[in-house]
């Protein structure tokens, strides 16, 4: 139940799809409940869309694009609505961070800093739509060759539930900063944040159909977008299969893709490390959003020399992580997201315990009745695994840490690349040359240096390998939503006549 003196100001009890700037609800009639998954209790019902308003809202994006002259505005006007979707965000820091915790089950404080840098991404893309720029060649014989950048054209976003809000938003500051329209597609399980922040772009002058989004069945209508013929780019965050798929299916009208998916990320803690540090980063790094982070370093790799000692004291922060009111400060851990991705972390335990791991903490529901209702599960420790078990290998999505021993540095950054994934990496060293030599053998998008922080708006983000291609959160993101146009113009006095006839 939520406390009497937590109130939802953007919570309402209906939502309907927006499309051209105007909230409708769906052509099939049909609504979705949605749920806060600390509880159980349904919170909403959202307009479950079909493929006929799919069409209605690449229409409407198309058309915006090419009337409503967003794409054709000076850069800085852009860059101008966006600071102001930034700043209507930070008057409603707390009611968005509230909607967030309730549709989520994530803590307070994963919401509020998901909700700060959702802030800075659109603050970031206002500064950098100043970036957008062309080139010039020096050509001579009466040549004048240069380039501009022009919005790639409708883009088709699809993004999970493991951070509603947060990818929304790394995924349309970039997108409007270059001057593209946008179909949004939230994950069905969490789709609130997403048309609360389609609203204040609204609010911040974003012309109608500019930013609209459906929600509704992935595998159908998001599948539907990404086949789309009036969609021209595809920006992609989740599983790793639903990528390929949509990577298949882009490729028959050859849209532009970009992917962001699983991971299996490695941290490796040598023995020369800060071990307190150490813990605490790693503790950070796998249970922070309850595991459910694509960059969790899920898979620990703790040098024999440290282990055990790394082993207890880890154990013992792991039992102090405190599970609970979703809405308290002190909360560092919330719900799991769904009674399926419940079910999915609890069989990948029982798997790891059958592959000869041990189970040294966590394992199931915690005890206490405000446990009992909602998914909640305990954040889990398995020890004596090897790199080859599944559980060292899948992607488990849930709080759960798999801990490997090592010799040396050669073979740990063999083990920690012996994996199809490739997002983020931790390396915890005091030895200054050591922590940049494994930065660089590792195959990872992301390493972080005795830090558990790994996305930083500014710093691309994005994986190599099976983790996708492209970087979001950077100034290299708008490449991604723009064309090069290349002009090469004949500007000399006598024509040109080639043939010579
Ligand atoms: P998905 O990859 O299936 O879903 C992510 C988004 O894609 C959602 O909006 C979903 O819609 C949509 N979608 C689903 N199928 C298609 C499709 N065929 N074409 C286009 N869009 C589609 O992840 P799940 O939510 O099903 O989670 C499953 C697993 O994925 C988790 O257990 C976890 O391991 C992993 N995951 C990884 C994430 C990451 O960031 N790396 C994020 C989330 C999950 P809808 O919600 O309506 O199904």
């Amino acid at each position: 139940m939520l406390k009497e003196d937590v109130k939802v100001a953007l919570l309402k009890e209906k939502v309907p799809l927006l499309i051209n700037g105007e909230y409708v609800e769906s052509g099939s009639g049909e609504w979705f409940d949605t749920f806060n998954p600390a509880t159980g209790e349904t919170i909403s019902r959202v307009a479950k869309g079909n493929r006929e308003d799919v069409d209605k809202a690449v229409a409407a994006a198309r058309s915006a694009l090419e009337k409503s002259k967003w794409a054709k505005w000076p850069a800085s006007r852009r860059g101008q609505i966006l600071n102001r979707v930034a700043a209507i965000m930070r008057e409603r820091f707390n009611d968005l961070v509230r909607l967030e915790v309730l549709n989520s089950g994530k803590a307070l404080s994963a919401a509020q800093g998901q909700v700060h840098q959702a802030i800075e991404d659109f603050e970031m893309y206002a500064g950098a739509v100043h970036t957008l720029s062309g080139d010039s060649k020096p050509v001579p014989n009466g040549f004048l060759n240069y380039t501009c950048k022009e919005p790639v054209g409708v883009c088709a976003q699809i993004v999970p539930w493991n951070y509603p809000l947060m990818m929304a938003a790394w995924k349309i500051a970039p997108a409007l900063a270059a001057g593209c329209t946008i179909v949004l597609k939230p994950a069905s399980l969490t789709p609130l944040t997403a048309y609360a922040l389609a609203d204040i772009c609204m609010e911040a002058g974003v012309p109608a159909g500019v930013v609209n989004v459906v929600t509704g069945s992935g595998a159908d209508i998001g599948a539907y977008l990404v086949e789309h013929p009036g969609v021209d780019k595809v920006a992609f965050t989740g599983e790793t299969g639903t990528g390929k798929d949509i990577m298949k299916s882009a490729s028959e009208t050859l849209k532009r893709v970009t992917l962001e998916l699983g991971g299996k990320s490695p941290g490796i803690v040598f023995d020369d490390a800060d071990l307190d540090a150490a813990v605490d980063g790693s503790i950070f790094g796998i249970y922070y959003n309850t595991g459910m982070s694509c960059e969790a370093r899920s898979r620990l790799f703790v040098h024999e020399a440290i282990y055990d000692t790394f082993v207890e004291r880890f154990v013992d922060k792991a039992k102090k992580l405190k599970l609970g009111d979703t809405f308290s400060k002190e909360t560092h851990l919330g719900a799991v997201i769904s009674a399926n991705q419940w079910d999915v972390i609890d069989s990948y335990v029982k798997l790891g315990e059958e592959e000869g791991a041990k189970l040294l903490y966590g394992g199931g529901r915690p005890e206490g009745e405000e446990f009992q209702n909602g998914h909640w599960y305990l954040p889990t420790v398995l020890v004596d695994v090897t790199n080859d078990m599944r559980v060292a290998q899948e992607e488990i999505f849930g709080p759960v840490v798999v801990i490997i021993k090592f010799c040396d540095e050669k073979d740990v950054i063999r083990q920690a690349n012996d994996s199809i994934y490739g997002l983020a990496a931790a390396v915890w060293t005091k030895d200054f040359g050591r922590a940049h030599r494994v930065a660089a053998g590792l195959k990872a998008g992301t390493v972080m240096v005795n830090n558990p922080f790994s996305a930083m708006p500014g710093l691309p983000f994005g994986g190599y390998k099976q983790s996708g291609f492209g970087r979001e959160l950077a100034l290299e993101t708008l490449n991604l939503y723009t064309e090069t146009k290349s002009v090469n113009a004949y500007v000399g006095a006598k024509p040109l006549n080639p043939f010579g006839i």
